[in-house]
């Protein structure tokens, strides 16, 4: 089976995702990278799971009735991706910008094989994705998610904590089963697609420079495509 995924992409941008639990403090990382790569002059684009204006509103009414299965579920999100791949990720990958994105295609190995999916179909379904440069995965224990996460509101959402399986009808109980099965899932994708490993339990400061070090080292061989200045009304590099 050959899939995008397992080899280098052409284009002259730089494709940098992050992946994990809820909680681990992914997006958080992502920001501040993005801010830190902005103000260093890169170009950079944003993206971020499941907000494409295509199927947007069919998953939104499909989880809150309860109608999709997990192949339905899964069609459904690989076509928000296939959406944002094809307007959102490869314009800008083309146009040598670096595209950070807010969980990838790696994100639905891990949730759909746990709703119930077989690993080799939702891999073959994402072929088309290209590999991205780098990708972190936050590793972080559920007690901590957790907790981070009930630090900044009451409750749990009920996808987040994987109440659609069933599994307990306690929401706290359902996460730590739900995402006890994500965590295990993770870490073997990590391996399978060689991501880089951050000790997510670390204070946000202390991560983010290990981070800006490897990115750092990564864009070396990286050449922005520079600004269009205007010159007599004409866009010139
Ligand atoms: P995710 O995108 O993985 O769901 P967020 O980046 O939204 O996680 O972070 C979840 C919460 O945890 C936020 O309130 C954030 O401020 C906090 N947080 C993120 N990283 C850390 C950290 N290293 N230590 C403590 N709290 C953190």
């Amino acid at each position: 089976m050959t899939s995008l995924l397992d080899r280098d992409h052409p284009y002259p941008g730089r494709l940098i995702i992050v992946e994990g639990i809820d909680g681990s403090g992914k997006s958080t990382q992502l920001g501040l990278l993005q801010k830190w790569l902005l103000n260093s002059k890169y170009r950079v684009f944003f993206t971020e799971w499941n907000s494409s204006a295509l199927v947007n509103e069919t998953i939104k009414r499909g989880k809150k009735k309860n109608l999709l299965t997990p192949t339905t579920f899964s069609l459904l999100h690989a076509t928000d991706f296939a959406d944002r791949l094809a307007h959102l990720i490869l314009p800008p990958l083309k146009s040598g910008m670096i595209v950070c994105a807010d969980r990838y295609a790696y994100t639905a190995f891990a949730r759909d094989v746990i709703r119930g999916v077989h690993p080799e179909w939702v891999r073959s379904l994402y072929g088309f994705a290209v590999k991205p440069n780098i990708g972190f995965y936050f590793k972080v224990p559920i007690e901590v998610s957790l907790k981070r996460i009930l630090n900044g509101r009451i409750e749990l959402k009920f996808h987040e904590a994987g109440m659609d399986l069933g599994l307990s009808n306690d929401p706290r109980e359902s996460f730590r089963l739900f995402q006890t099965r994500v965590l295990e899932e993770y870490d073997k994708i990590a391996t399978e697609f060689g991501l880089t490993v951050i000790d997510a339990t670390l204070s946000i400061r202390k991560q983010q420079k290990i981070i800006r070090e490897i990115v750092e080292e990564h864009l070396h061989d990286y050449t922005p495509t520079p600004y269009l200045q205007k010159k007599e009304n004409v866009y010139v590099a």
